[in-house]
């Protein structure tokens, strides 16, 4: 192992996407990250060309609360190119999860973006545990306003605040 610096320390990667909002999916990934890395910081990627459901502060507030148990785990958002949000905060790698070959198709073209943007940053990618395979953020919404039950897809904090912002209501749990 060569002693570039970075092969001691911590090793630190940033997991970034909308989690518009963050579902047990994404929170799999997470934990399943954290057997590769000391530590994790989750980032809402801040895009104002796209509205969200939930504001980028009500995403971060939810996701602390997923994450109060787990110091490894910080919780941030970033506007701007990720490469730079990523050198910025000292970070080796790009986590992302994929689900499908739609999902691959994605990722691999943002993943030679980035890489022409900045070859020193590397990406990792975590399949999907085969439970999750169909829990999107955008299914799990359509769901939720149709009166369905999400409680095997989201923390039951996240479940509470999206009934309360699609239905007028909380899901009485
Ligand atoms: P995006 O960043 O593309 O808007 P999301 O915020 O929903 O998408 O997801 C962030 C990352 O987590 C993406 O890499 C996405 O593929 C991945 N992801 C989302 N849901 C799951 C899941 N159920 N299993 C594995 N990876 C997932």
């Amino acid at each position: 192992m060569g002693d570039d610096g970075q092969s001691r320390g911590i090793s630190c990667a940033v997991y970034p996407g909308s989690f518009d909002p963050i579902t047990f999916g994404h929170v799999n990934i997470v934990k399943r990250a954290l057997k590769i890395f000391d530590r994790i910081i989750v980032a809402v990627a801040i895009n104002t060309s796209k509205h969200g459901t939930f504001t980028i502060e009500e995403r971060v507030d939810m996701m602390e609360d997923v994450f109060r148990g787990d110091a490894n785990v910080e919780v941030a958002s970033f506007s701007g190119l990720l490469v730079d949000y990523v050198r910025t905060v000292g970070a080796r790698a790009i986590l992302r999860g994929i689900r499908t070959v739609t999902d691959f198709d994605y990722e691999f073209q943002m993943a030679l973006a980035n890489k022409s943007l900045d070859p020193d940053v590397e990406q990792v990618f975590m399949m999907t545990e085969g439970k999750y395979l169909y829990h999107s953020s955008s299914i799990i919404k359509e769901i939720v306003s149709l009166g369905g039950a999400v409680h095997e897809m989201l923390p039951p904090i996240v479940e509470k605040r999206l009934s309360e912002k699609l239905r007028g209501r909380g899901t009485g749990s």
